[in-house]
């Protein structure tokens, strides 16, 4: 088994008034969260450019300015995301176009890049009203926009982080592989969403069990595991024992029921969970040689 991969998913779109003011926005902001994550056991950071109010925010140099803050004091693997389809221009090329900007420049070129491998409906429900508080949310990935992305992600040297809402997902993922787009290993990304967002599966034993079911047959993977929207810690421990890796952080959910809990508490708390289960923990540069592995 190999070491534990941590990756601290420290912002998305979370904003501080949903329950935690901990959720960094500003460069320098998120840029100190990386680090300290970091210090506390993560590999990687992956993260949203925000503006100062924590609105959503897709400059390239705005990125840049982050990774560069995150560079000069910290080796951590940088994970941004891709431009959203709420961008004026949701087309493929548009919702790249920083990634390829920074991959081209040394001192602000990311490591991973998310690929959603399929579409999913992201209204919010209310269990308790049961009501969704908006019907017309589609996060669309359609195949043609997949297909552009793993192309000019491979040419850019970037490791496509694949993330899979439900098993649909994951075959997409292997028809990728099949079809040459993508490199072994897979890097999966299994997501189980909570009770206000649908989507996923549900953050069970059972939920993790039915993605783990359908991974790509024969095909080298390794698979992290988060919930959107829900508290992960109550799958940690069976995470780490199957030899997954965890994704985790105030983005996904707030974790107030916790106290008021910062990224890198979050991580600390990883990290005590892998040592009672007797797993390592991965420095960047060994996350890095597991994920993408020199070329034979
Ligand atoms: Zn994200």
């Amino acid at each position: 088994m190999s070491k534990l991969i941590i990756e601290a998913r420290i912002n998305e779109y979370m904003m501080r008034e949903q329950g935690n003011v901990n959720v960094p926005y500003t460069p320098q902001e998120i840029a100190a969260d990386a680090v300290a994550c970091r210090e506390a056991g993560a590999a990687i950071v992956h993260f949203h450019a925000r503006k100062p109010d924590g609105a959503p925010q897709h400059d390239t140099e705005v990125y840049a300015d982050t990774i560069r803050g995150i560079r000069g004091s910290s080796d951590i693997l940088v994970h941004p995301t891709l431009g959203y389809n709420t961008m004026d221009d949701p087309s493929a090329p548009a919702r790249l176009k920083h990634i390829l900007e920074l991959a081209k420049d040394p001192s602000a070129a990311p490591h991973f890049v998310p690929l959603d491998m399929g579409s999913v409906n992201v209204d919010r429900y209310d269990p308790q009203a049961r009501r969704f508080l908006t019907t017309d949310h589609v996060y669309a990935n359609p195949t043609g926009d997949l297909m552009y992305f793993a192309k000019e992600v491979r040419a850019a040297g970037l490791k496509p982080y694949l993330t899979c809402f439900n098993i649909g997902f994951l075959r997409y993922a292997n028809a990728f592989a099949d079809m040459g787009l993508i490199d072994e290993p897979l890097y999966m990304c299994l997501v189980m969403t909570d009770s206000i967002f649908l989507g996923g599966h549900p953050a069970s034993r059972k939920g993790l069990q039915s993605h783990l079911d359908h991974l790509p047959p024969g095909k080298r993977v390794e698979w992290t595991a988060m919930s959107y929207g829900g508290n992960l810690f109550g799958l940690v421990a069976a995470i780490i024992a199957q030899g997954g890796h965890v994704s985790i952080g105030l983005g996904d959910h707030p974790y107030s029921e916790l106290g008021m809990p910062t990224n890198a508490e979050l991580i600390r708390r990883v990290v005590a969970i892998a040592d009672e289960c007797g797993r390592e923990v991965a420095t960047p540069a060994e996350a890095w040689q597991i994920l993408n592995p020199p070329r034979a």
